[in-house]
């Protein structure tokens, strides 16, 4: 027991009892967070933000008017619980527009479940389907999350990288120079994996998966009898004519296929938290057994408003007016102009083939940061911190992509994101630029 004195009897007696562990078990290597701990950062630090992924431009006009309507109209059962499981309106709505991206026919009711965001999605994937003793396999770099929620549930993460290829004829790399080499993806299946995560277009790097690419994962799966957890938020924003294709639309895969979404990637609201599952009954039946043991229900005003802005989408599809078909033309523009930047100060960027992030090579400013050999640190995040502090100018380190075993493996890139206004990219890139100046002259 504590024999500190404290000068409050409450807090002393409070403290006494509590000798026991505190934490479970399950928690155990999962409290730090690369999010919590940069969010922070960039509060306190920087005048540019592109660090967190949220587009600092409003969502557009339709859906926060319709936002306004179902909070202000006459349906004040808009303000009370609807269904656990999604909103009718929201899931009728999703099971339309997927059913006619998939080609069949889906059940709202048991096709689609509404979560709070894509992470309670993921949540309940992993939740749902992995016991103690079960692999999944997770591409790098990955979306943090996954690591840690795979362990919360007893599972274990097996990593297999993207291994990027130089370009040819001295021209910039591409996130299609990322590859997945075939028979290392291979080995990373046995009779205990159970699922494997697929994030097309991928945060951090932008890739977007080909058919070939797929394919080969979905060869996998069914072979080894692993579900796939398909996590696409974002499925609109691919560049350049790229197609970004459903790995559920494979043959095989529907069955052992969980599809992820976001509204607020999809409709630049994040703040909202409205995501969705899609996927076959025999897997979505588990994610409503942890749906409803857990958060049971989300905020019934914002699951009407995207309701809204699907219909108006599904009436829209594929024309120019689109929110779909806009989005991505506007990034792809930002994408541009912030890979011209970072080029022209010998930053040297990645292009992405499709989400609103973008992967940089810092190698050439290093002699700004000296790298610090056994800081326990890698070196991205030590950059990343120092630019934050000294330039104002927030970014992620990739290594927070990577597991901890292989974060030093490809430690010299920042993630920027680009779904910024010009007005603030245009802040970035002076910041840049005056940085390079600041390096050239004597
Ligand atoms: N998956 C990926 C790949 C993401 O980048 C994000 C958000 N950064 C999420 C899931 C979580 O999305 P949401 O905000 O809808 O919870």
């Amino acid at each position: 027991l504590p024999l500190v004195k404290s000068s409050n009897s409450l807090s002393f007696s409070l403290q006494a009892k509590m000798s026991k562990p505190v934490q479970a078990r399950r928690l155990e290597g999962t409290d730090k967070n690369i999010w919590v701990e940069f969010v922070k950062l960039a509060t306190t630090y920087s005048t540019v933000n592109l660090g967190q992924g949220f587009p600092d431009f409003p969502p557009p006009d339709f859906l926060k008017e319709a936002f306004v309507r179902a909070l202000s109209g006459e349906n004040h059962m808009l303000h009370q619980y609807t269904r656990a499981f999604g909103h009718p309106p929201l899931v009728k709505i999703l099971a339309q527009f997927f059913g006619k991206l998939l080609g069949r026919d889906l059940d709202p009711m048991t096709n689609v479940m509404v979560t709070v965001g894509a992470y309670q999605a993921l949540f309940c994937c992993f939740q749902a389907f992995v016991d103690k003793g079960d692999e999944v396999v997770i591409i790098e770099p990955f979306f943090d999350c996954y690591e840690p929620m795979v362990k919360m549930a007893g599972g274990t993460p097996v990593f297999v990288p993207l291994r990027p290829k130089a370009p040819k004829d001295g021209k910039l790399m591409s996130s299609a120079d990322w590859q997945l080499d075939p028979a290392e993806l291979a080995s990373k299946f046995s009779e205990r994996t159970k699922a494997i995560v697929l994030n097309s277009p991928n945060n951090p790097l932008g890739k977007v998966f080909s058919r070939g690419e797929l394919e080969l994962i979905a060869e996998l799966c069914v072979k080894h009898d692993v579900l796939c957890i398909s996590d696409e938020v974002y499925e609109w924003l691919v560049y350049d004519g790229k197609e970004h294709i459903r790995i559920a639309s494979l043959q095989g895969m529907w069955d052992r296929t969980v599809i992820i979404g976001s509204a607020g990637k999809t409709f630049s609201a994040t703040g909202w938290k409205v995501g969705w599952t899609v996927g076959p009954n025999r897997l979505l039946q588990h994610l409503r057994t942890v749906h409803q043991n857990s958060v049971y229900h989300c905020a019934t005003v914002a699951q009407e408003a995207v309701a809204q802005g699907f219909q108006r989408e599904l009436e829209l599809y594929r024309k120019p007016d689109s929110y779909f078909v806009q989005l991505p033309k506007e990034l792809q523009q930002k994408r541009d102009w912030l890979v011209q930047s970072l080029d022209a100060v010998g930053m040297k960027p990645i292009i992405p083939e499709g989400t609103y992030f973008l992967v940089a090579d810092i190698s050439e400013f290093k002699s700004d940061v000296p790298d610090v050999p056994d800081s326990g640190e890698p070196y991205d995040s030590r950059f990343a911190k120092w630019m934050v502090k000294n330039k104002g100018l927030a970014a992620i380190p990739l290594s927070a992509f990577y597991c901890g075993a292989h974060k030093n493996n490809y430690n010299h890139f920042i993630r920027f994101c680009f779904a910024k206004e010009d007005a603030t990219l245009k802040a970035a890139n002076d910041i840049l630029q005056k940085w390079k100046q600041e390096k050239t002259s004597p």
